[in-house]
């Protein structure tokens, strides 16, 4: 079987609260609301786009959350924010809303153990198998982009297979946060990286196109891309829908689909090494929306599935998402091909 195809399956016991503690949450979204209004309010400040994954025009309007317009690409199904804000108008946003300080400052820092026990030493490992089995071995040199858990490095370090290892751009500056030899730099200065990441960073992107293609100019020949996002093919996403209640502007301007996402690497010139949805939130998610919210009205049987069995039906149906790709959690490697 082909690692495209590869049937990932993760159970780390994790647990939504310990990587997204509902009272940080809450306050990074209210905080993000009031940014959004205070940024991006005036709607002629706002512009149109095509499918972010596949550029298809043909759309449909689905849902409206706090006044932003979100659409599904009737050709891939990916569902995003159009009009939205500007490339400008986002840089600005993130260099100086209070969300995005409340987040470094608090969020990250608070959830650091939880995120470095369940997710950093996976995405490390994965990330380092990925780069054995078919990396360039000349390029040795590894890139986070934007990171917001520096602690990163330090599981990237322990491998002990990169040379070099780079923040670009970081949110929260690594030197505090972690041991790791890494050096700070600019995005501008990125080149000939062997493994370059970007967690939780396509969906806030005006145009993953743009962004995708020239991070691929920042690669070394056969240099690897790795990226972790929410897609709305996920199981809690599909039913929960314009009711998910952590989806929101700007975080949130694409929800890119299984099939969306392979064809924006298509169009990058990026071969596909790895599409799977490891993530291991989705009925815990839906569940917890259901007792927040008991207005939610869910299709039947995700209704009963997740009110009326156990932990043992969870887990296994969990299992059964992360196996055929229908969790919301993905995560991507791709590879830098041709010129
Ligand atoms: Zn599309």
């Amino acid at each position: 079987m082909s690692r495209r195809m590869k049937r990932v399956v993760v159970s780390s016991g994790l647990q939504e609260a310990e990587i997204r503690p509902p009272a940080l949450l809450s306050e990074f979204k209210r905080l993000s609301l009031q940014d959004a209004i205070a940024f991006f309010g005036d709607p002629a400040q706002l512009v149109e786009t095509p499918c972010p994954a596949c550029g298809a025009d043909a759309r449909e309007a689905v849902f409206k959350k706090h006044e932003f317009l979100y659409n599904q690409c009737r050709d891939c199904e990916s569902v995003y924010v159009s009009p939205r804000p500007t490339d400008a108008a986002l840089e600005r946003y993130y260099a100086h809303s209070r969300a995005s300080r409340f987040r470094v400052d608090h969020y990250s820092r608070d959830t650091a153990k939880a995120r470095r026990y369940h997710l950093l030493a996976s995405h490390a490992n994965w990330m380092g198998q990925i780069y054995d089995e078919t990396g360039n071995r000349d390029a040795r040199v590894y890139a986070d982009l934007n990171s917001y858990s520096p602690q990163i490095f330090d599981e990237m370090h322990a491998l002990g297979v990169f040379d070099t290892l780079l923040s670009v751009d970081p949110l929260l500056p690594p030197e505090r946060e972690s041991s790791a030899p890494v050096r700070t730099i600019a995005r501008a200065e990125l080149r000939d990286a062997g493994a370059v990441s970007a967690f939780e960073k396509i969906e806030h992107q005006f145009s993953p196109f743009d962004y995708v293609r020239r991070l691929r100019g920042a690669l070394a020949p056969g240099g690897l891309f790795f990226f972790t996002t929410r897609t709305i093919s996920g199981f809690d996403l599909q039913v929960l829908w314009d009711k998910t209640p952590y989806i929101f502007v700007p975080e949130h301007l694409n929800l890119l689909s299984i099939e969306g996402i392979s064809r924006l690497l298509e169009r990058c010139n990026m071969e596909l090494v790895e599409l799977s949805t490891p993530g291991q939130l989705d009925v815990q998610f839906v569940r917890h929306a259901l007792d927040q919210d008991p207005s939610i009205r869910l299709p039947r049987f995700a209704g009963y599935l997740v009110t009326r069995r156990d932990a043992l039906a969870h887990a296994d149906f969990q299992e059964f998402l992360q196996k055929h790709r229908l969790s919301s959690h993905v995560r991507v490697a791709a590879k830098k091909a041709g010129e």
